[in-house]
């Protein structure tokens, strides 16, 4: 059996998702180099400052906090990458390590009831296979004791991509997502909002307005990146 894995090793071997360089360990998914680089978000910035800011007046959130920042052509990029269009899904349980190690003792684990996430329309999630952010969630959910109710989001109508839109083609979409209504007898839960990457804010905004729409629940926000 050694001798087997050796020769895999050989033929094919496991290569850094950030540099392409051959990592000794089948598990990892970074080499030491850029594991060691990898930008973390100071704990205080995703707190309180920045990324809470750019709700204001738009989404009432309790707290925010994202792992690592997103750039282009960074570590962080490459390995969303992969996550998202490879089927990758190793890498959201990377991501959920790093968050449990970052956050730990953190009052955006501490204080909140259960984890939801942005869902994917479901024909694309068909198309796909799978939700990204459903290994981070699940680990987070295991190592929190945390409730994930996966379907707790629906998506109701597909959308482009946000990015190719003009502000005021954004402004309109107002009804993305309704809350399951098998989920109606939660009563005031603080929930842990879960995306990939924050960028404008805006899909984690209509989610969060959904959910605080006419009920007395909470919302905290965590992502995998964030956009400065
Ligand atoms: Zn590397």
């Amino acid at each position: 059996m050694w001798l087997f894995k050796t020769v895999f090793d050989l033929f094919y071997p496991q290569l850094c998702y950030g540099c392409n360089a051959v990592i000794p360990k089948q598990s990892d998914a970074l080499c030491p180099t850029c594991l060691l680089h990898l930008p973390f978000i100071p704990v205080a910035v995703s707190d309180n400052t920045e990324m809470k800011r750019r709700f204001y007046g738009k989404l009432k959130v309790t707290y925010c906090a994202a792992v690592l920042y997103f750039s282009k052509d960074s570590v962080t990029q490459k390995l969303l990458h992969e996550l998202k269009y490879k089927n990758q899904q190793n890498i959201g349980v990377f991501f959920a390590e790093l968050a449990l190690k970052q956050f730990k003792n953190n009052a955006v684990f501490i204080e909140t009831q259960a984890i939801v996430c942005i869902p994917l329309h479901p024909s694309k999630e068909r198309k796909r296979g799978y939700n990204q952010l459903a290994a981070f969630c699940t680990e987070l959910s295991n190592n929190l004791n945390l409730p994930f109710y996966k379907d707790y989001l629906i998506k109701v109508h597909k959308s482009g991509s946000q990015t190719k839109k003009n502000i005021f083609q954004r402004a309109k979409k107002t009804t993305e997502f309704v809350v399951n209504p098998k989920y109606n007898y939660l009563k005031s839960t603080h929930f842990l909002l879960i995306d990939d990457v924050m960028t404008t804010g805006s899909t984690l905004e209509n989610a969060g307005n959904c959910i605080l729409k006419n009920t007395t629940h909470k919302i905290s926000i965590l992502t995998m990146a964030y956009t400065r």
